[in-house]
């Protein structure tokens, strides 16, 4: 059986709802769908989501959004005219306007978007519609519970062959409605595949897979046909975005795999994420790269900083007691580097250089600004001899000096930091060196 989770693009207009009618009904396992709201048309159109979370700006400041209001229903309007689908969406209507007029919370407001495209896509696929606020459990503060969660799931759809789900949202025991963070349709469709173990999750978006790089910057980028969880969490933590980060750990745990398909190409396979991935299907030694601008390091010099106890807890201690957590942390036998994103530094910096100095007077400490991060992330690096090396040489053959390598301990990743004007050109020259060969 299959999950099939449908993003905002990929449901934005009666036109992107009869593709997505194409896709669930060619396939009879494609049994549980979770929808988005109406995303953009085009590129200079609004999300849904974006002008519910208007309307409940101007609800909360007492400011008229029955024009804004309008404007968002008439959208659900026209797809359901357009595509005869007969569904009462005026009593909907009625009553979410009466809830926001009688001061509903934001996150009711913000999710009407994928609660009313749920029910436009139950009636267009003839699938039964549940609500998510009766599946999707949060505590008052707004945590989600997951065991709780994944119980309702399984029992609700237990006794059901087909349904949809809106994503985004859920509610806590007194009913009050709470949504994840934006994108979070991709956890709502990871939860029900785990919930049911389903076979298969697919992701339907408006992309067909993961890239190798990033096509801005190398713009034809191959396509990633299959990765690991592990892959795709470097390489979303340096920045590559498809899926919602927190989307991986229900299915993740339960092995399910994982396929990003697009809805305007679906004869493409797309990528395939999986728990574990053979060698064999590696093309390349590496799967991907990904990196992110923004880090500063601070070096720490001190004569026989390794015999001293303590040292690098005492430096640690000077980020933690400023709430700033690190990035990396390269060490040598005398000096000890720490990687930290410049947005959390910046607030704190000359606190903590002083702090590091009183704790563990180092002979020489100095700050470097402007680096960029470079993840070059593949399973297959480590049967490979030499890849650190070429990958050393294809970066420096192109001038640029590397400021600091971190390999991580899975022998997963080779981070290294370059200067920010020096970032798009490393990226490039990694992706020549491995994938244009
Ligand atoms: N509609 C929500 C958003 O725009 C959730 C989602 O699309 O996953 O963030």
């Amino acid at each position: 059986m299959i999950v099939a989770k449908f993003g905002g693009t990929s449901l934005a207009d009666s036109s992107q709802f009869r593709k997505v009618r194409e896709i669930v009904l060619s396939d009879r396992r494609r049994r549980f769908v979770i929808p988005s709201a109406p995303g953009k048309r085009s590129s200079g159109d609004e999300k849904i989501t974006d002008l519910l979370i208007s309307v409940s700006r101007l609800a909360a400041a007492n400011e008229p959004f029955g024009a804004l209001l309008e404007r968002i229903f008439s959208r659900f309007r026209s797809i359901a005219d357009e595509l005869g689908i007969s569904v009462s969406l005026d009593e909907e209507f009625a009553q979410i306007e009466k809830r926001i007029r009688a001061h509903a919370e934001d996150a009711y407001i913000v999710s009407r978007g994928e609660y009313l495209n749920g029910k436009l896509l139950s009636a267009y696929l003839g699938y039964d519609f549940l609500d998510a606020a009766e599946l999707v459990v949060f505590s008052p503060d707004g945590a989600l519970q997951e065991e709780e969660t994944y119980a309702r799931i399984a029992q609700a759809l237990k006794a059901r062959d087909t349904a949809v789900i809106p994503g985004f949202y859920g509610a806590d025991e007194n009913g009050v409605i709470h949504t994840f963070s934006r994108g979070g349709s991709d956890i709502s469709g990871a939860l029900v595949a785990h919930a049911v173990n389903a076979d298969l999750y697919e992701n339907w978006t408006d992309v067909t897979g993961f890239r190798m790089a990033d096509p801005r910057i190398v713009q034809d980028a191959m396509f990633i046909d299959s990765l690991t969880y592990r892959e795709l969490r470097e390489l979303s933590y340096m920045g590559a975005t498809v899926l919602h980060e927190d989307a991986v750990f229900p299915v993740h745990k339960s092995g399910i795999p994982t396929n990003i398909r697009n809805t305007n190409n679906p004869k493409h396979p797309g990528t395939m994420i999986t728990a574990s991935a053979g060698i064999e299907n590696v093309h390349h030694t590496i799967t991907g790269i990904a990196g992110q601008k923004g880090f500063t390091i601070i070096h720490i010099e001190k004569d026989m900083m390794n015999s001293e106890l303590g040292f690098g807890r005492r430096v640690l201690q000077a980020f933690e007691e400023h709430g700033v957590s690190f990035e990396h942390l390269p060490t040598g036998i005398d000096t000890m580097s720490v990687v930290v994103r410049d947005r959390e530094l910046k607030p704190h910096q000359e606190e903590i250089v002083a702090r590091i100095i009183e704790l563990v007077q180092p002979d020489q400490i100095t700050v470097e600004e402007h680096l960029a991060l470079i993840a070059t992330v593949g399973r297959g690096m480590v049967r490979v001899f030499g890849t650190a090396a070429r990958l050393f040489t294809a970066i420096s053959t192109r001038g640029i000096s590397i400021r600091t390598i971190d390999q991580g301990s899975s022998e997963l990743s080779i981070i290294v930091g370059v200067d920010e004007s020096d970032f798009e050109n490393a990226v490039q020259a990694i992706y020549d060196t491995f994938v244009r060969i």
